[in-house]
Formats: C-alpha cells, structure tokens, sequence
C-alpha cells in the first residue's frame, strides 16, 4: 500500500520515543476493580488467590518480554520495569505500555479458572489501564518503587484495620470508616492490637510489602572482582549490571522486600 493517496494519513501519528538511557516503569491498575472484587466475594481485606493470581500474570509477562528486570505488584497493580538500554519497539511509549497491559490482561483471564474454578468470568470481564513513565537515575527508580511500596504500606494498614472492625468489631462501613477518620498510623496498630489482639507486624509480608519479581542472572561479561567502571562508579551496583539476556537468565524469583540482593554472585 506504500505511496497510495491514503498513505498521508500516517503524518497524524504523534511520535512518542521515550528518553534514551532511562528506565522505563510500565504501571498497569485494574479498571474498578473496588466492583470487581465485591462481584466475585474477594475474601476482605486481602485475597490471597487473587493476588497469587496478579503475581503468576505478572510472571508470564516477564517471560515474554526479556528486556523486563523487575516488577513490583501489590493490590490490583503492576509496575513493570524495562532496562535503562531497552530498545524494545525504539522505545515507543503506546507499543510498549499496550503489549504490557494486553499481555498481562489476557494472561490474568487465561489463568483466572486456576484460581477461582468455581466462580466462572462474566462480563464486563477484568482489564488493565497502564501508562510508561522515565526514570532517569538508579536512586529515582528506587525512590518509585519506594513509592509504590509506601502505598500498599498506608492503604494496608486502613484496610486491615477497616476490615477488623466491621468483621470483628460488627461495626458498619460507615462506623468503621468514622472511626478511622483523622487516625495515623500508631493508632491503626493500636486499635488492632489492644481492641483485637491483632500484631500488625505479624501480618504476611506480601499483604504488608507486596511482592517483587525480578531476573536473578550471573552477569557472565562483568568481572565480579571490579564490578563498577569509572562511569557508573557512583550508580547502584545493582542497577549498574548488564540487562540479562536469555541465554544466560536464571528463572525468575519473588520476594516481598525491595532490600532483598537480586543479583547473583558469578560462580
Ligand atoms: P480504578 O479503575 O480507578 O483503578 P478501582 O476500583 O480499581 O478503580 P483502585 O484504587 O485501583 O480502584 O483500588 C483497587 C481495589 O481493589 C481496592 O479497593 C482494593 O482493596 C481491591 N483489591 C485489589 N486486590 C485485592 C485483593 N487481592 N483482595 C481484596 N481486595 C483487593
Ligand atoms: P508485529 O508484532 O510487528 O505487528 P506481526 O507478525 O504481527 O508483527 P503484522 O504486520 O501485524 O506483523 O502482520 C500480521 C500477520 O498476521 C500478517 O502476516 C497477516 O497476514 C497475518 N494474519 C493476520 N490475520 C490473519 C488472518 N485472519 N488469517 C491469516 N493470516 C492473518
Ligand atoms: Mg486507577
Ligand atoms: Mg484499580
Ligand atoms: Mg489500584
Ligand atoms: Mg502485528
């Protein structure tokens, strides 16, 4: 179809190449998902199939996109980060973002039945916005993640505590809402542990933390002796190896907490 009449048509297309030498963060959300879990009776406040449903999504999306090095997930959310070197469809923002979000939405449905086989998907069945946004140095990538973490932190700690007082404490949505109004955080902790003998902290520390997946690889062409050249001397190490590539990528991993080393020593 190449020079027929139609073809400036293409002059419309905005162009959308992200900055170069950046990281790229791909967060997806699910779309009213506040209705989606009432529909299917998720248990309140944290459903542990649907969550182990959002990682095992997440996972297949690393698998098919090798040029991902971590993802961080926690409630109906997913931010997925590509290399700094990534040069995945040129760095086109649209592409990039959209075969996130659809391959996460279908491998999210596809594996819907493993999780929750007696409750069948009917429409509207789920879907995922996303957006990509640049980070430019290592410590910004760390303060998003940070970001990310603090929120399942802050709305965990209300949903907890929300939750204990209308399933424990027979208050309604209102009284309980009413009840936390104006509180911080020690009183949420309080409110659990001397009303109801709930320690905040012992918790699962995917509820609490949320959890990460990342590539744990053996950095074949970096000596393990000098790891930082002069250039990225002042980088994070961790952030300063080499993009994994298949050939030398361990399976992924999972944690819940962003300290956790996601890099292997070389053997
Ligand atoms: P939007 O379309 O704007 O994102 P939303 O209804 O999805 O609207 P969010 O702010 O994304 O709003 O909130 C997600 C909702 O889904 C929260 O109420 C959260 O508690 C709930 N949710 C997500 N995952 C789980 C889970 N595993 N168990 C129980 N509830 C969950
Ligand atoms: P990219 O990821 O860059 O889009 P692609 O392989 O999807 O790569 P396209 O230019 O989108 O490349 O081409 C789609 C291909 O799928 C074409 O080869 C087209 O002939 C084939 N195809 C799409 N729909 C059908 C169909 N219904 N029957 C047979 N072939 C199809
Ligand atoms: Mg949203
Ligand atoms: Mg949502
Ligand atoms: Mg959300
Ligand atoms: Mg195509």
């Amino acid at each position: 179809m190449a020079n027929s009449k139609y073809e400036y048509v293409r002059s419309f297309e905005q162009p959308d190449i992200l900055l170069s030498n950046t990281w790229i963060v791909v967060r997806i959300d699910g779309r009213g998902f506040s209705k989606l879990t009432t529909k299917y009776k998720f248990v309140k406040p944290n459903d542990r199939d649907a969550l182990d449903l959002m990682n095992e999504a997440a996972e297949a999306v690393m698998r098919e996109l090798p040029d991902l090095v971590i993802a961080y997930g926690n409630s109906d959310e997913y931010s997925f980060v590509f290399h700094k070197d990534c040069m995945l469809f040129e760095r086109r923002a649209s592409k990039l973002t959209t075969t996130i979000v659809s391959t996460f939405t279908s491998y999210y449905v596809f594996l819907w039945s493993k999780y929750f086989p007696q409750k069948p998907l009917t429409p509207p069945l789920p879907s995922f916005d996303g957006r990509a946004v640049c980070y430019p140095s290592d410590s910004n990538l760390r303060d998003y993640m940070s970001w990310r973490q603090v929120d399942c932190h802050i709305n965990n700690l209300y949903n907890t505590t929300f939750w204990t007082l209308v399933q424990q404490g027979s208050m309604g949505p209102q009284q309980a809402e009413q009840r936390l109004s104006g509180t911080v955080s020690a009183d949420k902790n309080e409110i659990l542990f001397k009303e109801f003998g709930i320690n905040y902290n012992n918790e699962p520390e995917c509820f609490k933390k949320g959890t990460i997946l990342y590539r744990d690889f053996f950095p074949v062409n970096v000596p393990q002796s000098n790891p930082t050249t002069a250039t990225n001397a002042t980088e994070d190490p961790i952030f300063a190896q080499p993009r994994p590539t298949r050939t030398h990528s361990k399976p992924l991993s999972q944690a819940n907490d962003l300290t956790v080393p996601r890099l292997q020593e070389s053997p």
